[in-house]
Order: C-alpha cells, then sequence, then structure tokens
C-alpha cells in the first residue's frame, strides 16, 4: 500500500461545505490515500479584512503539499476584495486551466449528445495579467501579454494531455487575423510544437467562428487549447450547452502546484438545503486522484458517478420528468455514488485513467535564441484635444528635430495623418510615430529623450511611449491601419 498523499482542502462559502462533505465522502469510501489539511478561505476571510480572501497562514499548507482541493467561495459584493482565484492561479504558477466537458445523452438533457470535449485554457496571460490604465479623460488601456514561455507551457501540456489521455485532435483558437503578433505568436508556437506529435490530427480556428462552431457542433472537437480570454468564455459556453454547469470540474495545473474545484460558483441561495449538485467538485476531484498517482481511485469514483446518472439518480438541477428515477438531495446522491464504486457504466462510456508522469507534462524545452534588436523609432502617445489631425501633425513635425521623423499619427490604430479621412472618429489619445530621417538607420534612447523634452516644452501631454524595434530586420510593432 502506498504512503497517503497529504492535500489541502477548502470548504467554502454558500453550497461549498455540503458538494465539499459530499465529495470527501465518495472519496473516502473509494480508499482515496489522502490526509486532508483544511483551510479556510474566502467570504469570512474576506470580512475579517484580508482582502486577499486567504489568510497568510494557509499558503504554508499549499506550498508545503501542493495539492488543492476547493469549493466553491463567494466574492462579497463591493469594491476592494481581490480574486482568490486569480491570486491562486498567479502565485502558485497555475498555467494551465483544464475543463473537459462531455455530454451524458440521454440521461442529461443536451442538444449535443455526442459532445466530448476538454478545454485547456491559458492561465497567467492574456489580458488577465490584469495590468491597465487610464490615460486621458476618454481612454482607458488593457495590456494583452501573450509570451513565448508561457504559450509554449501550455500549447506543450494540451499534447501531452491529448496523448495520456486517447484524444485525437488538438484544435487551436486565436484571432490571428487581426492581433497578428500577440495571437500570432500563439498561433505559430501552435503549428511548431504541434509537429512534434505526429499521431494526433491538429487544426486552427479563428476564434469567433470557431466558437460558433463549438456552440453549434461540439462534437467536431476533442482538445482544444487557446489564450486566457478566450478559453474563460468558451469553457463555460462548452459546460452549459453539454447540459449544466454542476456538472464539470477544472483542474488548474502549475510546475509545483496544483488546484481542482467545480467550475461554478458558491449558489449561496441554493446554500443550506441539501440540494446543490456534487458532481463538478467530485470530477475535479478526480482529476486530482490522477495528478496524485491514484488513477485507480480515479477510475473507480468516476466509473461510479457515470453508472449513478445512468441509473437515473439526479439532483434537481439536471433531473428531467421521464429520464430520471429518482430525485436526490447532495447527501443522498453522493450515497448513490458511494454505493454504486466497483461498478460502471452500462450505456455511457466507461473512464479509464492511468498515471501520468509529471515531470514531462509542461516541461519548456526550446533553445533561448536571441535575435538582433535594434531600435528604430518610437511611438509617442499624446493626450491633446486640440482640434484637427493636421493641427496636430504640423505641430508635432516642427518638434521632430533633425534625427528623427513623424512618420504618421494614428487614432485608436487608424492613420489620420498625413493624408487621413474627415469620416474618421476621434479621440483625445493620438499615437505620432518617429523613425530616423535616415532610411534604415537606428536611433539612441537620447534622441527620444530630448524629442519628449521638445513635446513636454511645447505644451504637449506625452502620456507614454512604446520603443520601436527590429528583430533580426523583422519589425517588432505593427503598423497603423492605413499606413
Ligand atoms: P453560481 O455558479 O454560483 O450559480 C449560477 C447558477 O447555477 C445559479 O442558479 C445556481 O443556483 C446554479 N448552480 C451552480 N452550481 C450549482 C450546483 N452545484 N448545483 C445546482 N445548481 C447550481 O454563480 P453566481 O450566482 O454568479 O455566483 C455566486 C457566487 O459564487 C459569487 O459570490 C461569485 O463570486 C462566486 N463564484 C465563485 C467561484 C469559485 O469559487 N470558483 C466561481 C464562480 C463564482
Amino acid at each position: 500500500m502506498s504512503q497517503n498523499v497529504p492535500i489541502t482542502v477548502a470548504h467554502g462559502d454558500g453550497i461549498g461545505p455540503e458538494i465539499m462533505a459530499a465529495t470527501l465522502l465518495v472519496l473516502s469510501e473509494a480508499g482515496a490515500r489522502i490526509d486532508i489539511e483544511a483551510i479556510e478561505i474566502g467570504e469570512k476571510v474576506y470580512l475579517r479584512g484580508q482582502s486577499s480572501g486567504i489568510e497568510p497562514g494557509a499558503w504554508e499548507s499549499l506550498r508545503r503539499t501542493q495539492v488543492f482541493l476547493k469549493a466553491p467561495i463567494t466574492t462579497p459584493q463591493g469594491g476592494g476584495y481581490k480574486s482568490l482565484n486569480v491570486t491562486t492561479r498567479k502565485m502558485l504558477g497555475l498555467y494551465a486551466n483544464v475543463r473537459p466537458t462531455a455530454a451524458y445523452h440521454p440521461f442529461v438533457h443536451t442538444k449535443h449528445p455526442g459532445m466530448d470535449i476538454v478545454i485547456v485554457r491559458e492561465n497567467e496571460e492574456d489580458l488577465y495579467a490584469g495590468i491597465e490604465y487610464r490615460q486621458t479623460d476618454d481612454v482607458y488601456q488593457a495590456l494583452k501579454i501573450i509570451t513565448r514561455p508561457g504559450t509554449e507551457k501550455i500549447v506543450r501540456y494540451a499534447f501531452e494531455y491529448a496523448i495520456r489521455h486517447n484524444r485525437n485532435k488538438v484544435t487551436c483558437f486565436t484571432k490571428d487575423n487581426i492581433l497578428k503578433m500577440s495571437d500570432g505568436l500563439f498561433h505559430k508556437v501552435f503549428d511548431e510544437i504541434g509537429a512534434q506529435y505526429p499521431t494526433l490530427e491538429k487544426e486552427h480556428w479563428i476564434v469567433d467562428i470557431g466558437a460558433a462552431k463549438l456552440a453549434d457542433t461540439p462534437e467536431a472537437f476533442d482538445v482544444i487549447v487557446l489564450p486566457n480570454m478566450y478559453g474563460d468564455i468558451l469553457s463555460d459556453v462548452a459546460a452549459q450547452i453539454a447540459g449544466s454547469v454542476g456538472q464539470a470540474g477544472s483542474a488548474n495545473i502549475g510546475d509545483q502546484c496544483a488546484m481542482f474545484e467545480a467550475i461554478h460558483g458558491s449558489a449561496p441561495r441554493r446554500a443550506g438545503q441539501n440540494v446543490a449538485n456534487p458532481s463538478g467538485l467530485l470530477l475535479g476531484a478526480v482529476m486530482m486522484l490522477v495528478h496524485i498517482g491514484q488513477p485507480d481511485v480515479a477510475e473507480r469514483v468516476h466509473n461510479a458517478w457515470l453508472r449513478t446518472v445512468e441509473d437515473g439518480v439526479h439532483t434537481s438541477d439536471i433531473y428531467a420528468e421521464g429520464v430520471s428515477r429518482e430525485k436526490v438531495g447532495t447527501r443522498e446522491f453522493a450515497r448513490a455514488v458511494a454505493d454504486r464504486l466497483g461498478q460502471g457504466p452500462e450505456r455511457l462510456k466507461a473512464v479509464s485513467y492511468r498515471a501520468t508522469p509529471k515531470e514531462t507534462i509542461g516541461a519548456v524545452a526550446t533553445s533561448r535564441y536571441r535575435a538582433k534588436k535594434e531600435l528604430v523609432g518610437v511611438d509617442v502617445f499624446v493626450h491633446w484635444r486640440g482640434g484637427s489631425p493636421e493641427q496636430l501633425g504640423e505641430q508635432v513635425e516642427a518638434l521632430s528635430g533633425t534625427d528623427l521623423r513623424l512618420s504618421m499619427i494614428s487614432n485608436r490604430g487608424v492613420k489620420v495623418y498625413p493624408g487621413g479621412f474627415p469620416e474618421t472618429f476621434c479621440v483625445d489619445h493620438w499615437r505620432c510615430r518617429f523613425l530616423s530621417r535616415s532610411e534604415g538607420r537606428t536611433i539612441t534612447h537620447g534622441q527620444i529623450i530630448a524629442l519628449l523634452q521638445r513635446i513636454g516644452n511645447a505644451g504637449l501631454d506625452s502620456i507614454k511611449t512604446e520603443n520601436l524595434y527590429t528583430f533580426d530586420g523583422e519589425p517588432g510593432y505593427s503598423l497603423g491601419q492605413g499606413e
């Protein structure tokens, strides 16, 4: 008998304690070899004045056990409370969010009987870096950050996941027809790493039409890997169209730590009534069992759960006259699953799990090639509401100096000077692009500082700059629309 694995458990808020009790009952009866350390997180902690929703001491348990089974929590209304999920993901480096969603037709109502997909969402980057600024009266900005190491990790994880779980195809969604550099990198890395998995089918969809196809024909997909924001939205769509948000679990995986949970929230209105469906958390716990090297227990629990659903023993969220046999509460549902341990489904497909060698998943093995990087220009953004683009253009051109030239001004990404259209709507946020006066020459940081000085002395408010670099001669910046 192998040793017990210590895990950190949070019972959460709302329906959290009930669905956690149900989940732990099934795990215990299934013979999960775990030692539980309970920590307190969520509403009570927030209301004690801890804006992160977690006590400093709880991190000690998480960092030691490196495995977190978490019930949903309630984030109090009002400002100042930080999302505990986002904090946990970032602090523990949980870069992969994995959400399997399957239809359980004909036992749970769905319009998509053949659906069986896994969404692998990048969890740390993209707009969720949370780097935002107000720059002018009218303009706010959020930075979308896509990095090569971050993308390599998530894409590699998705392919490894597909191999280990006997999946056939990995699909990538991006918007790289518009975001050619950031989403373009994600797509490029997908192609590069995908080439190392010849046995798997690979495809890429632009996210808009991909999302439409996913909502309409989810059975056409298998594993989907995508950047954070698209993944956040589409993984909820996937869970909803599969039948119920109460039924999906998720894993947040990092190189050291991992967190497992249901995808739904704390459903406060259902709390304390023994009506919540514990399936989402239970299926999250199944993923945890595979992760900690107990695939035998994971398989026993998952197959007993499938049998329970198939037997028509349903909580009220999925109960349907004529399909379900028995409407049960949270506790009775857990009892029904525990009673079926050792059994498997007869009509639904049974699952089988094997141990995943953790060390290879997420490993980033790329050469760290350094490009020849040259500073060739600067974009200076100004807050200005003086008049027409021509007026600004003439004023700024006069400030270019002897080394630099104004190559264009854009507003919300569209070139408005020189040669803009009067129809283009402009706000108080202007991007002035300066390049070297000598074609193809580099510029210096000193020239940029002198330029900013001239702009400031002329009474213009420069709110930020972006340096323009080439990498091995390739521009590291996008052109203005119409440039
Ligand atoms: P929710 O997911 O709690 O509820 C949405 C709907 O689904 C409700 O009608 C609810 O009754 C139902 N539902 C959810 N889980 C169910 C289950 N297991 N069984 C039966 N029905 C279920 O979302 P919400 O109402 O927007 O949020 C409630 C609270 O949860 C908020 O404080 C929110 O911040 C928090 N939240 C927490 C997490 C998390 O901890 N991971 C995630 C999402 C929301």
